[in-house]
């Protein structure tokens, strides 16, 4: 394939140890856990285990980083974005290892790895990057003799808990903004993919990030997650993952010192196809929409309401297309799709497809384990789904399609509407009349037109009701990471 390096199949494992304070140190509790291959589940090595006596030296660390007077709270706002930029030229320079690295511990195809999850990683850090020395306040004309005016400060020490299913691009998104604004940040990553997220904690040593203003924790949720999002001196969480632990992780803020917390939750986004729309552009991007990255995309469009009147094409085609995806060895480039994360996702979806069989749906292809080895799940369409079934309604996470049919736009507003969630959402038509009235009537914190998946660090992203609090991304998601200050002077007249 034009323009990718090959990828290195066994890359070397450098970092496994806790990154705390620029150093790398074994657990307190001289815990390890083992990192899986999930095409072959066999164990890739064993990674140190942080716990809560670990979050607790990590966020000492952080926080004498942000003390008043510290070098990095000193450090010129544009020197952080240039500390921001150096560190994406690492990434740049290591793309092949780490994209190698991602498919390694995640199983994802490596050249999703590097197109995409390398490729938007770079980009992210660097748009903020460009932010750092732009993030300012404003000059106020409030009434009396005052001179009052807003400073963005940053919020202090930021907890942030990742998931699997984008291992680079979550740290990324967290990372980017968090220290754009100056903030120091304890991270933990997903205990099922801690490798790239350790190499990176190297790179921002290497990049001259002084010690303590990134720390990076391997472990689990309910310990080190839990530790983080529970502690009295962290000052903002951002989490991203399930609904259920988001719920926790608010709870735990709320519980603790109220930090401020933002959450990048589930989703169960439809995708409207309408009789006018392009059916072949919008089989494939329906295709797109739910089965890139084996369906484990938060946003993932995982329910199709077509119009009645093209249906039956629609369904025949997503059926057919789904059957020619490409399964197996992540680092073949003609494969689309490579196994799912681990034992739990891949048996949690086995079930799901199961009643959705039940559930009087039809299933047009696949449904089963695809190979002996590995998680892998064949590509999988259901049509004619009841909008009430389990299938229609819980997050799936995998590469499972359900087709529905609908009438009249006012009752495909209606079932797209019929969700806790409200991630995203597209639209397939030609009508630019349709397409305006369709995006905004449906609640979602994204909608794509004639497009799916179109992600980008200049653009926000977040969920209306379950599917979070607060957008990360673009300018929006800097408020995150900022406190207001108001400051007003009083001016006092000089006559002399
Ligand atoms: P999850 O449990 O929500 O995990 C996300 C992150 O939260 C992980 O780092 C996890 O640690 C951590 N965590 C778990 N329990 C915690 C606690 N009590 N306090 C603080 N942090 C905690 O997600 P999952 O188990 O990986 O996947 C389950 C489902 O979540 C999926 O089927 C999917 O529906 C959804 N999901 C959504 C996204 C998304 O992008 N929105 C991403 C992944 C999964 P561990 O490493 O120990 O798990």
């Amino acid at each position: 394939m034009a323009n990718i390096p090959s990828p290195i199949e066994n890359p070397e494992i450098k970092f496994t140890k806790l990154f705390i304070n620029n150093e790398w140190v074994n657990s307190v509790s001289g815990k390890t856990f083992p990192t899986i291959n999930p095409c072959t589940e066999e164990k890739i090595c064993d990674v140190q285990e942080g716990d809560k006596a670990d979050v607790d030296k990590a966020v000492a660390a952080a926080k004498n980083a942000f003390k008043l007077g510290s070098e990095w709270r000193k450090m010129d706002a544009s020197k952080r974005g240039a500390l921001l930029n150096k560190l994406a030229d690492l990434i740049e320079r290591d793309a092949q290892y780490l994209a190698s690295l991602e498919t390694f511990d995640n199983g994802k195809p490596y050249t999703a790895s590097y197109f995409a999850d390398v490729n938007l990683t770079i980009k992210c850090y660097r748009y903020y990057a460009g932010w750092a020395d732009k993030n300012h306040g404003k000059v106020i004309p409030i009434d009396g003799e005052y001179f009052c005016y807003t400073r963005h400060e940053p919020v202090g020490v930021c907890g942030a808990i990742i998931p699997w299913n984008f291992p680079l691009l979550m740290q990324a998104w967290k990372l980017g903004p968090a220290l754009a604004c100056g903030n120091t940040v304890v991270m933990k990553t997903a205990e099922q993919t801690p490798l790239t997220g350790l190499y990176i904690a190297s790179l921002i040593k290497e990049a001259g990030f002084p010690a303590g203003v990134v720390n990076i924790i391997s472990g689990y949720g309910p310990t080190a997650g839990a530790a983080i999002s529970e502690h009295m001196d962290v000052d903002k969480v951002a989490f991203t993952g399930s609904t259920e632990i988001g719920r926790i992780v608010m709870r735990a803020a709320a519980q603790s010192n109220l930090k401020r917390v933002t959450l990048e939750l589930g989703g169960k986004s439809p995708i409207i196809v309408c009789a006018d729309a392009d059916i072949d552009d919008a089989v494939e991007t329906a295709h797109f929409g739910l089965f890139f990255n084996m369906g484990q995309c938060c946003c993932a469009g995982s329910r199709v309401y077509v119009q009645e009147s093209v249906y039956d094409d629609f369904v025949q085609k997503s059926a057919a297309r789904a059957k020619r995806r490409t399964v197996g060895n992540p680092w073949q480039p003609s494969i689309e799709q490579g196994p799912q994360i681990d034992s739990e996702q891949f048996n949690k979806i086995l079930g799901l497809i199961e009643k959705g069989k039940k559930s009087g749906a039809k299933l047009m292809c696949g449904g089963k384990r695809w190979g002996n080895k590995g998680y892998f799940v064949e590509p999988t369409v259901f049509a004619d789904v009841d909008q009430n079934s389990v299938i229609a309604k819980e997050e799936i996470f995998g590469p499972v399609q359900q087709i529905m049919k609908f009438k009249t736009i006012d009752e495909v507003i209606q079932k797209a509407n019929d969700t806790v969630y409200g991630l995203a959402a597209a639209v397939m038509t030609k009508d630019l009349d349709k397409a305006i009235t369709l995006s905004n009537s449906i609640k979602a914190g994204t909608v794509w037109v004639n497009s799916y998946n179109v992600l980008t660090a200049a653009a926000p992203f977040g969920g209306f009701q379950m599917s979070g609090q607060g957008r990360e991304l673009g300018e929006y998601g800097l408020r995150n990471y900022t406190e207001i200050k108001t400051v007003t002077m009083k001016i006092s007249e000089k006559n002399s």
